[in-house]
């Protein structure tokens, strides 16, 4: 498909060429993008104002129904705002935008991620290993850096089983830096293990939506590091556990502008 503009007499001809299956592709990507959001936003939409209404209708009087309803209600509007919060994300990431990389020390930012998870490691009573050097820096815009290991982090704690383990090992060369988190949870069929990094998709749609899961962490890990240039892979058996590999290239950052990457 050609579109001519200009005056060819005049020599003034400009030709755009489109495929136009990518297009389209692209077209219905968006589509089903939209798609799946607004069905998404539905599910806690609709639950917030049924409660509401009942409420409302005369369930505000029992005060062990209101504590319960007005419960309810708090935990769908938090799980709105993660959608919305998580949606953004894959836009945003998606697309070409603006990243501020500076070096982050990656052992300070796993233990950060892991401290925020502390009260589900206890209450599943996961064992937490980290391995590599203290002082590692890596040069990366931070926001991204923390949204790599927050959810891969996360997957691993909330498809752990019960006293499971979970393991982060980094290094760092002067080619690329390698992240691995592996944990002993439910692992992954073969079939799913492309499709989780599609947005939304979920194996288990209940396991994930009663641990705040958006369907979205993946999507959001893939396109940060599809963007640096890096990869992401997946090892993962049922009922023996999962193996996240994120690699990425190391930057190249002139002397004078910034410090090396080690
Ligand atoms: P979610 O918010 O549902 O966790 P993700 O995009 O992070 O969304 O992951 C997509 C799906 O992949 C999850 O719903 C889950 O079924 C599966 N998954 C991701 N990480 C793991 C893991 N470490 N172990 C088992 N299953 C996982």
């Amino acid at each position: 498909y050609a579109v001519w503009i200009g005056d060819a007499q005049a020599g003034q001809v400009v030709v755009v060429l489109y495929d136009l299956a990518l297009v389209r592709a692209a077209e219905q990507m968006q589509l089903d993008f939209v798609g799946n959001v607004s069905h998404e936003l539905k599910t806690p939409i609709t639950s917030i104002a049924g409660f509401a209404e009942t409420l409302l209708n005369g369930a505000k009087d029992d005060p062990k129904a209101l504590t319960q309803f007005l419960t309810i209600i708090l935990k769908e509007a938090n799980r709105l705002n993660d959608l919305v919060t998580d949606t953004i994300s894959v836009a945003k990431f998606a697309n070409p935008h603006p990243i501020h990389p500076e070096p982050v020390n990656v052992r300070k930012e796993i233990d950060r991620c892991l401290t925020m998870l502390k009260p589900r490691i206890l209450e599943r009573q996961l064992k937490t290993k980290v391995e590599g050097p203290d002082d590692l820096t890596f040069v990366f815009d931070p926001g991204e850096f923390e949204d790599i290991i927050k959810n891969l982090l996360t997957n691993a704690v909330i498809y752990n089983h019960h006293q499971g383990n979970v393991d982060v090992r980094y290094t760092l060369t002067d080619k690329e830096f390698q992240l691995q988190v592996e944990d002993t949870g439910i692992g992954i069929p073969e079939d799913d293990q492309q499709r989780v990094f599609e947005r939304f998709y979920r194996v288990d749609k209940m396991r994930s939506r009663k641990n705040g899961g958006t369907g979205l962490g993946l999507p959001i890990v893939q396109a940060i590091v599809n963007r640096a240039g890096g990869e992401i892979t997946l090892h993962s058996q049922v009922g023996v556990g999962s193996l996240f590999t994120v690699t990425l290239p190391v930057r190249k950052v002139p002397a004078a502008q910034s410090a090396p990457n080690q």
